[in-house]
């Protein structure tokens, strides 16, 4: 007998009948003998839904309403899972994050899970019975409803495995599993069986969805092995692990992408010590994450070109405040450029292969793709690059480093 999390995600619940499917695959794994708790995301596109129609009261909607709002999602699959799983003669029941309670920080819209409560479920579930918890949510001791940040039902089922100490950790989607890029835009991706926790924060980070990066992180520092599998086939899907337990061959592992990113550079200040400072303390002071930087200075060595990147939803603000400063930051222009995307090579085995830096670019420009910027760390390599040129790009790095 072992004790699993499931979790199921949007994809994975989109329609009554994929929650009928979810339904029959908890039951194969309770006729095993073994102890459930299933996690669940809202059905495919309703939590999107839910945030459009909060931006139409107000883009500065208030964030505790804003995670009421979003959380009802997750309360409308998982009563509908536990009643499809009823309905197959098993017995189950729906948690909702207060239920449970999930407790989490005041931090609303992106909360981090400080404790959950484990006996009443444990009882449950030694007793035959299958847990179904709505993902994505908690409760703060405000008694206020929280959420964990979007995609977050994957941090709650890393959370549950930790606190209810269960055998395994399982993340079913809509593909096969982690693959060397999105398949969406290259059909040429392929699964990768083993991946390391701190390859897959990278890919996550970078935009491959599959996983949210917090979550990535929470199973990192506790040590929790993932399983990403698909809900629509037996196929037996990637291990995130630790790095130790696994041979890299390759120096690339995958290739991510982002779109919606916004560059913008301030032209003409002054070079002189602080500059740099005056430009990033006012965003930093109002959540605005700065990605890329870059500065180049005049040949005299007076004046310097500060560049750097956004989100893209972040770009009418960040304007506004660099506008506000136009006089103490002493600049002659600012330009902005919003239709960016941010193509990573991510891979361990880079750290051991000179030469993957030379062999990214020559291949961009063999297929005459400008890099803008660039960043790196010891296992990524990051560009800069027009939006429309993300498909062209993803798909010739994907061939270059041998992942087709
Ligand atoms: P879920 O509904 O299960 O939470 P997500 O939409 O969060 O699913 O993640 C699955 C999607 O991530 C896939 O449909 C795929 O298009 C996208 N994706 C992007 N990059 C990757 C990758 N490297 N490997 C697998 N899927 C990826
Ligand atoms: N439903 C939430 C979202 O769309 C959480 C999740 O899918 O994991 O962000
Ligand atoms: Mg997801």
């Amino acid at each position: 007998m072992k004790r699993l999390v499931l979790k199921f995600g949007g994809s994975s619940v989109g329609t009554i009948d994929k929650i009928k499917k979810v339904a029959n695959i908890v039951k194969k794994k309770v006729s095993e003998g073994n102890q459930i708790i299933v996690v669940v995301s809202a059905m495919e596109g309703v939590t999107n839904d839910l945030k459009k129609k909060s931006d139409l009261i107000s883009k500065d909607f208030d964030n505790k309403e804003l995670d009421v709002l979003l959380s009802s999602g997750e309360q409308v699959s998982c009563s509908l899972l536990s009643g499809a799983l009823l309905n197959l003669g098993i017995k189950a029941r729906s948690w909702l994050g207060w239920q449970v309670p999930i407790i989490t920080n005041t931090n609303h819209t992106s909360s981090q899970i400080m404790k959950i409560k484990t006996e009443e479920i444990l009882d449950f579930i030694s007793n035959k019975g299958v847990a179904v918890i709505a993902g994505f949510q908690g409760i703060s001791k405000e008694i206020r409803i929280t959420t964990l940040g979007r995609g977050g039902s994957d941090l709650s089922a890393v959370a549950i495995a930790k606190f209810f100490k269960t055998d395994s950790c399982e993340i079913y989607t809509d593909v096969e599993g982690v693959l060397t890029t999105d398949p969406a835009i290259n059909k040429n991706a392929k699964k990768i069986d083993k991946i390391s926790y701190e390859e897959m924060l990278e890919m996550s980070s970078l935009g491959a969805k599959v996983m949210q990066p917090n979550a990535v992180q929470a199973s990192m520092i506790d040590n929790i092995p993932i399983h990403v599998k698909s809900t629509f086939s037996e196929k037996s899907g990637t291990k995130i692990i630790s790095e130790s337990d696994i041979d890299h061959k390759n120096a690339v592992t995958g290739v991510a992408y982002a779109k919606n990113n916004a560059k913008v550079s301030i032209v003409g200040v002054v070079d002189k010590p602080g500059v740099a400072a005056d430009v990033f303390e006012p965003l930093g002071k109002n959540n605005i994450n700065i990605d890329m930087v870059i500065q180049n200075t005049s040949l005299d060595g007076k004046k310097a070109n500060i560049t750097f990147t956004i989100k893209r939803e972040d770009l009418d603000k960040t304007l506004d405040l660099i506008e506000k400063d136009k006089e103490k930051l002493n600049y002659n222009k600012i330009t902005h450029d919003d239709k960016l995307a941010k193509v990573s090579i991510i891979g361990a085995g880079m750290i051991s292969n000179p030469g993957v830096t030379y062999k990214m670019f020559r291949s961009l420009a063999d297929e005459k793709i400008n890099i803008l910027a660039i960043s790196t760390s010891e296992i990524k390599i990051s560009v800069l690059i027009k939006e429309d040129l993300t498909q062209k790009a993803v798909k010739t790095l994907h061939k270059t480093f041998g992942l087709n």
